[in-house]
């Protein structure tokens, strides 16, 4: 890592970026006993869309075993600190 901080700061997963990310792209993911985000990705505003689209792709990809079941795709807004299961999924576009 080139960039040092005090606190771990998520960095955009597109190639050659290396912003700030601020968005999560991941899916819903359930084994009918836990759920969490089945995260595809780390976006800073710029890439937003792009990693998105990426993320779709990796999911149409994506074999789930017995019992497994995945929600859609989407982004998600880094909340530093915060659980997966309380970050707030966003519209796919800005309004
Ligand atoms: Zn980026």
């Amino acid at each position: 890592m080139l960039r040092k901080r005090f606190d771990y700061t998520p960095i955009c997963s597109a190639a050659g970026c290396g912003a700030d990310a601020i968005y999560k792209i991941a899916a819903p993911w359930s084994d009918g006993k836990s759920r969490e985000l089945k995260n595809y990705g780390l976006a800073c505003e710029s890439h937003r869309d792009s990693q998105l689209a990426r993320g779709k792709i990796h999911r149409e990809g994506l074999r789930l075993a017995e019992g497994e079941s995945v929600g859609p795709t989407g982004v998600y807004r880094l909340e530093p600190g915060a659980i997966d299961a309380k970050l707030s999924r966003l519209p796919d576009h800005d309004a």
